[in-house]
């Protein structure tokens, strides 16, 4: 059964003005590729029904009754292979199919598993785990399809125990306002909420450092749900920036660092592919800030940097693709003519040979966040996207690495 949800933006959008004011208004480039004027107001989305499938002969239950979870339909196709329908919020969507499900049988044995998905081609490969926390990719003699395929089809050992099994680690909201608690108990961070998503989830902030400080740092993150691999990066990152040792000490003195982890909670929380509970892709709506989420930040962001008096440097917003890269602008594009995007970059790869970035230029039309930061904000952006299947242990060192080498860059420009 489907079950179709319209977000009411009508009413939102009608007291916009009322309480907003104007309509945003930013500088903006005149755009040449018309794929760079997207269409930002909210568009209906599905959501999956919550449900635990049984099948009391051979004695088979997958459910989706939990936080982050994506499964819309379950079928039997014989007494060892289940068949399950992935559809996407709605389309046309980027290609990153998420699911999530649990699964556990009466007695010990194979489970065949396909995903079927809508809309989507396969990005993922399976993981599990047993207890939601910690996670294990699928045995490779357990794999048996090709990637870029519209199916997936493994095989998982299952037991009366619940095996979890997820396209990536799973990191919901609740995930983040654990880490966001354990990080505030240091006191140069404060834990903040700056707006409320769609559906009415609290946008959680951290402001790291001396608020009084000359110069800002800005730092987003999950905007597009699936993302792990750059959200896992941005966790190394911002953690090394709460050090104690006596660079991030120095950096917290000169620098009021803005984090916004996850900007797209309905999103993560519903098991989105891409879009937020308006079913907007976030990440097109840094120009006209039609949906809560972006004009939250964007708002809070402007109210800080008026208030304290300061500048912003620069901003990083995390993602992850197939591979390491880095957006950024062409230094012809700069502010200053010149940007520390490219010696950052070169430093990092110097300490990481087999794990590079590549640098990627990128235009200055495309409504997203990196080109919000240069239009409006007047500072050096990027978007800093990590590999899909980027090691783990690669994902956490480099995060502290890349942390120490841009304190350091920071600190010895003159501003
Ligand atoms: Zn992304």
């Amino acid at each position: 059964m489907k079950i179709l949800k319209v977000v009411h933006t009508a009413s939102f959008l009608l007291i916009t003005p009322v309480i907003f004011g104007q309509r945003v208004v930013i500088p903006w480039p005149q755009v040449t590729d018309s794929s760079d004027l997207v269409d930002t107001h909210s568009r209906p989305i599905e959501y999956q029904e919550k449900k635990t499938w049984s099948f009391p002969e051979p004695g088979v239950y997958i459910s989706n009754e939990f936080t982050g979870a994506r499964v819309n339909e379950v079928t039997e196709l014989n007494d060892s292979t289940f068949s399950l329908t992935i559809r996407p919020e709605n389309f046309p969507i980027n290609m990153s199919p998420w699911y999530a499900f649990k699964i556990w049988s009466r007695s010990p044995g194979d489970i065949y598993i396909k995903l079927r998905y809508e809309h989507g081609r396969h990005r993922y490969y399976p993981k599990t785990s047993k207890n939601g926390k910690n996670w294990t990719p699928v045995r490779q003699t357990d794999y048996f399809s090709t990637s870029k395929d519209t199916t997936a089809f493994f095989r998982l050992h299952t037991g009366t125990d619940t095996l979890w099994v997820s396209a990536q680690e799973l990191m919901t909201s609740e995930w983040l306002a654990k880490w966001v608690r354990m990080l505030a108990e240091k006191p140069w961070i404060r834990d903040t909420v700056f707006g409320y998503s769609t559906l009415g989830k609290p946008l959680r902030a951290m402001k790291i450092g001396s608020e009084n400080a000359p110069n800002m740092l800005i730092i987003l993150s999950r905007q597009h749900p699936p993302e792990i691999t750059g959200f896992k990066e941005m966790n190394a990152f911002v953690e090394t920036l709460n050090g104690d040792s006596r660079l991030a000490r120095k950096f917290r003195k000169n620098f009021y660092v803005v984090v916004a982890p996850m900007m797209n909670p309905d999103g993560v929380d519903n098991g989105h592919w891409r879009h937020n509970a308006g079913g907007i892709d976030l990440n097109r709506d840094w120009r006209w800030f039609n949906q809560p989420e972006t004009f939250a930040f964007r708002a809070f962001v402007l109210g800080e940097r008026e208030k304290h008096h300061s500048t912003v440097r620069y901003g990083i917003d995390f993602h992850s693709t197939q591979v390491d890269l880095f957006y950024m602008p062409a230094d012809k594009d700069l502010p200053s003519g010149k940007g520390i995007t490219r010696p950052w970059i070169t430093k990092i790869n110097k300490k990481f040979p087999d794990h590079p970035f590549s640098p990627e230029p990128s235009g200055l039309t495309g409504q997203i966040s990196k080109n919000w930061i240069l239009h409006e904000l007047h500072a050096e952006a990027i978007t800093y996207e990590v590999g899909d299947n980027t090691d783990r242990e690669v994902i956490r060192k480099r995060g502290e690495t890349s942390a120490k080498l841009l304190m350091k860059i920071l600190l010895k420009e003159k501003y």
